[in-house]
């Protein structure tokens, strides 16, 4: 019995795991086509300053609208995107079109424009020979200075081996800035530091969901904008929600915030509206 039952959830496990490998195979051929279709697009979230809620930057966000699942999550075909090498090109298209935002904000806007425009890039781009390459040629065809870019890489995709360190650091001799996304929830965060240039901490928002709570959370949350400010950082709370995080945030000395209690990403964010004032 025992061991037809163990032959029983092997081949059932098995299974799963061909419907995933299906799905995932799935998923890749639509997203080449996808892209030769035009399905993704780039939405922009705000980065505030605090108190005030003034914007100075924008975060990157990619969209797939798939034309019968509709919207299909970038947690969901990032990864997918990774593996099959597909993420280059996307990820190509995804900096073009921020940059080229960017700059049409800038023409538009003048000083009222987000002062930087942030995108992420993943294991795989940082680790493309020739990816500082392509970030200048995108700031040299778009026109947007080095210094309105910020790179937001992950703890993981800088030591996803190869070149990707010097590439980051290749990036920073450009003059983009170099944002860790996620910041805290790696194996050496802290350790990360001492290996790239950085120039923006973006504290996780695990840490920023627990902060009006005495407890843990808040003592992270304060230990990292001391690490940021001692280090001449910029530091980003992610994932603020509400008022009073807000509020707890500023008063821990955080001075830059992102999240759905700012603004949700959007296609076109209002630059001129009414700012959130969080005291
Ligand atoms: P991330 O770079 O850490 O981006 C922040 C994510 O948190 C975004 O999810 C954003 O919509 C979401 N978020 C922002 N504020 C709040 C909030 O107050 N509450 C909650 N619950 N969520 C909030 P999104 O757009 O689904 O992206 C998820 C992840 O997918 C990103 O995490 C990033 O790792 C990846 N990703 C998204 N766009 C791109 C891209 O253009 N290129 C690459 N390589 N990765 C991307
Ligand atoms: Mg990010
Ligand atoms: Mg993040
Ligand atoms: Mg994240």
């Amino acid at each position: 019995y025992a061991a037809k039952h163990a032959g029983v959830r092997h081949r059932s496990h098995q299974s799963e795991l061909d419907v995933v490998a299906g799905e995932q195979a799935l998923l890749a051929a639509e997203m080449r086509a996808a892209l030769d279709t035009g399905q993704f697009r780039v939405v922009y979230q705000p980065i505030v300053s605090l108190p005030d809620g003034r914007i100075v930057s924008v975060e990157a966000l990619v969209r797939w609208e798939h034309p019968t699942r509709g919207f299909v999550s970038p947690v969901e075909f990032i990864p997918v995107a990774e593996q099959n090498g597909l993420i280059v090109e996307l990820g190509a298209w995804i900096l073009r079109t921020a940059c080229a935002q960017a700059v049409m904000w800038r023409n538009e806007l003048g000083e009222a424009a987000p002062e930087r425009m942030s995108v992420n890039v993943s294991a795989r781009q940082l680790a493309e020979p020739g990816f500082a390459d392509v970030v200048a040629s995108v700031l040299a065809w778009t026109g947007l200075g080095a210094r309105h870019l910020i790179v937001e890489v992950t703890e993981t995709a800088v030591f996803g081996g190869g070149q990707t360190v010097q590439t980051v650091k290749d990036l920073h001799e450009l003059g983009v800035k170099i944002a860790l996304d996620d910041f805290g929830t790696g194996h050496s965060s802290l350790g990360l530091l001492q290996t790239i240039p950085v120039d923006v901490l973006k504290v996780d928002k695990s840490f920023v969901d627990g902060i009006t709570m005495a407890g843990r959370h808040a003592v992270i949350a304060t230990a990292l904008i001391q690490v940021s400010n001692g280090l001449g950082l910029m530091a980003v709370a992610e994932g603020v929600e509400t008022a009073e995080q807000a509020a707890e945030l500023h008063r821990l000395g955080y001075r830059l915030a992102q999240g759905y209690h700012f603004g949700r990403p959007v296609a076109e964010p209002d630059f001129t509206g009414a700012r959130v004032a969080v005291v």
